[in-house]
């Protein structure tokens, strides 16, 4: 999105899983707009009053300084008129408002960068994303690694035993998995049966076949 006429705003997604560098892109696009000397304005979610530390900070340790916020509105309110960029990660967390809000920040002239989960842990679509995916000039959509099996990973495997959307961790709680690896109710199928998943049980099942 660099050859673009006057003072036109526009919205630029990044999604894809945990691990798949949304924000070290956000950070890396962000951090480019401030070399160029524009005007940035950083927003992420408050989701736990535990961790209101004022960054973003990537897996990878990279950070960037952000502003602390718990709905889109309040995105909205926070934004000043002379800000040319707006980044906003986790956006996931944000609402259904968030559209709406990036819409109406692209038609005052901003540029909007929202990275966040495209689906959640059970693989479901992750609203508002899908519909903030509808709208946007621009989409990035990044891949892990698969941690099982090297392959391109798509999905957020959680490794707790929750029913709850939003659960806060990282590495502790959740890895990255492809297609072929993501087990969505893995947490459930390690409360009937502890110590065996249903995919070692079929992988267990295709060796036993396998020796006929
Ligand atoms: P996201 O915002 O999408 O969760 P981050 O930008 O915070 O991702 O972190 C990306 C970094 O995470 C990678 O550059 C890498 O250092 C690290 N990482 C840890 N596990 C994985 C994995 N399974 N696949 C890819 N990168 C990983
Ligand atoms: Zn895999």
């Amino acid at each position: 999105m660099d050859i673009v006429k006057g003072n036109m705003g526009w919205i630029e997604v990044i999604t894809g899983p945990m691990f798949s560098g949304k924000s070290e892109e956000l950070i890396r696009r962000l951090r480019r707009a401030e070399i160029a000397r524009q005007r940035v304005q950083i927003f992420k979610p408050q989701i736990d009053s535990r961790y209101a530390e004022n960054e973003i900070v990537s897996h990878s340790g990279l950070g960037i300084r952000s502003e602390l916020v718990r709905t889109a509105a309040e995105v909205l309110e926070r934004v000043e008129p002379r800000t040319e960029v707006v980044g906003i990660d986790e956006a996931q967390f944000l609402g259904d408002e968030l559209p709406a809000v990036a819409q109406k920040l692209a038609n005052l002239g901003k540029r909007v960068i929202i990275a966040g989960l495209d689906t959640d842990y059970l693989g479901r679509p992750f609203e508002p994303m899908p519909r903030l995916l509808a709208i946007a000039e621009e989409i990035t959509k990044l891949l892990a690694i698969c941690v099982r099996c090297g392959n391109p990973a798509v999905h957020t495997q959680r490794l707790v035993a929750s029913d709850e959307l939003i659960v806060v961790g990282a590495g502790d709680k959740y890895e990255a998995r492809c297609r072929r690896c993501f087990e969505p109710h893995l947490v459930r199928e390690q409360a009937d049966a502890p110590h065996e998943t249903q995919a070692q049980n079929q992988r267990k099942a295709h060796a036993a076949g396998s020796q006929k």
